[in-house]
């Protein structure tokens, strides 16, 4: 295995620094819906060449031991499916003998795991979330194109439930795909009845093409019949968090200590607004001071705090346009371009998640916009 060329490598480091280890390679498999792809479209993130051996060797020492070591997915790269990695088992051994106690986990769509590793993976003290999207073999074929491996993502379900610490289904939009497919999970081990599903809808930006587009809107029609049928079927539901106003009234409430379901949100979200009230409650009040919100939580904002509707400007991504809402997905320019939009304001409130990196936003811009006399806060 040739390995990561310098450019990459430098990037490689950063990630293990955050306990995070991609292990490279472009995905051979067609998803439609693929976020990575229209990342790489869109030019901010790069498949690298597979990692080696020795590339996982030289950044050991760099790992948290007492972190969760996310091992096949990273923060500066795409990620392929792991096991597409002709060597993924090698890596993963050589990582849990130096980390012999350290939880690892990565995401993987499941195909191509050869049964007779399965006692390898369960040695390696390894987690999977399975994103799985759908058991509807049409469905498959028309929204996962790439080789097929039905009967593996099977077994890999039955035999390895206890690896299993996350299911991720994709909404298609049928509700009786949806029943059947979770109907069918009970079924193939009842063990996944205790382990958590999460249901997402799914999303498109303008480096997507038109068919996950009508998916998108064809699949949100019935979202809320979705959540309440996941709701009632699903012991431990979890939604991909679009928009805080996106769900239907009395979504259950179940307490998970390592995911963020819709009322951990609306709470995370009520906390920042607390926050922000105690800081600069004259200053919203005589309209000195603006929020800029993302779309994900403005809804939310203007019903819940209906006194600060004046203060709470919405932003929308023009940066990728489509259905992206939350704020982690808005650049700079999205932002500024809000601000132009709209009356001025004398101080700007700006949500931290835009600049999570050094202070840069999704497009590699610095927080430091140089626009007039623009006055910003973080929150
Ligand atoms: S497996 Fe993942 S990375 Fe590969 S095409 Fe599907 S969604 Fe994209």
């Amino acid at each position: 295995m040739k390995g990561l060329d310098k450019e990459d490598y430098k990037l490689f480091v950063e990630d293990a620094l955050q306990n995070c280890i991609i292990v490279g390679g472009a995905c051979r498999n067609g998803c439609s819906f693929c976020s990575c792809k229209a990342q790489a479209a869109a030019g901010l993130k790069n498949w690298t060449e597979y990692i080696s051996l020795e590339d996982l060797r030289s950044v050991l020492h760099y790992i948290d031991p007492n972190k969760t070591i996310y091992f096949g997915e990273g923060v500066s790269f795409l990620s392929c499916e792991p096991f597409q990695h002709p060597q993924y088992l090698d890596l993963l051994e050589l990582l849990n003998q130096h980390f012999p106690n350290t939880p690892k986990r990565t995401t993987t769509i499941c195909k191509g795991i050869d049964p007779q590793h399965y006692d390898r993976l369960r040695r390696a003290k390894i987690t999977f979330v399975a994103g799985i999207n759908t058991l509807d073999r049409q469905k498959r074929r028309a929204l996962m194109k790439g080789p097929e491996d039905y009967s593996g993502v099977v077994s890999f379900l039955d035999e390895c439930a206890e690896l299993i610490d996350k299911i991720s289904l994709l909404y298609t939009g049928d509700l009786e795909v949806l029943e059947r497919d979770l109907d069918q999970l009970y079924a193939i081990n009842p063990a996944l009845e205790r382990t958590r599903i999460m249901l997402r809808l799914p999303e498109y930006s303008m480096h997507h093409n038109s068919v996950v587009r009508e998916l998108h809107y064809y699949a949100k029609q019935t979202w809320h019949a979705a959540i309440r049928l996941f709701d009632d079927k699903v012991e431990k539901p979890q939604y991909w968090l679009r928009s805080l106003s996106d769900f239907p009234q009395g979504t259950r409430h179940w307490q998970d200590e390592q995911g963020l379901n819709i009322h951990d949100g609306r709470a995370s979200f009520q906390r920042r607004m607390d926050d922000v009230r105690q800081r600069f409650g004259d200053e919203l009040k005589k309209r000195r001071v603006a929020m800029l919100l993302a779309e994900s939580v403005w809804d939310y904002c203007v019903a819940t705090y209906p006194e600060l509707e004046a203060n709470a400007i919405k932003v929308r991504n023009r940066a990728f346009k489509g259905s992206y809402q939350v704020a982690g997905l808005l650049s700079r320019d999205d932002l500024l371009g809000a601000v132009k939009d709209n009356p001025p304001f004398l101080r700007y409130l700006v949500p931290k998640d835009v600049f999570p990196r050094f202070k840069r936003d999704i497009l590699g811009h610095h927080l430091d916009w140089n626009y007039g006399s623009l006055a910003l806060d973080l929150i």
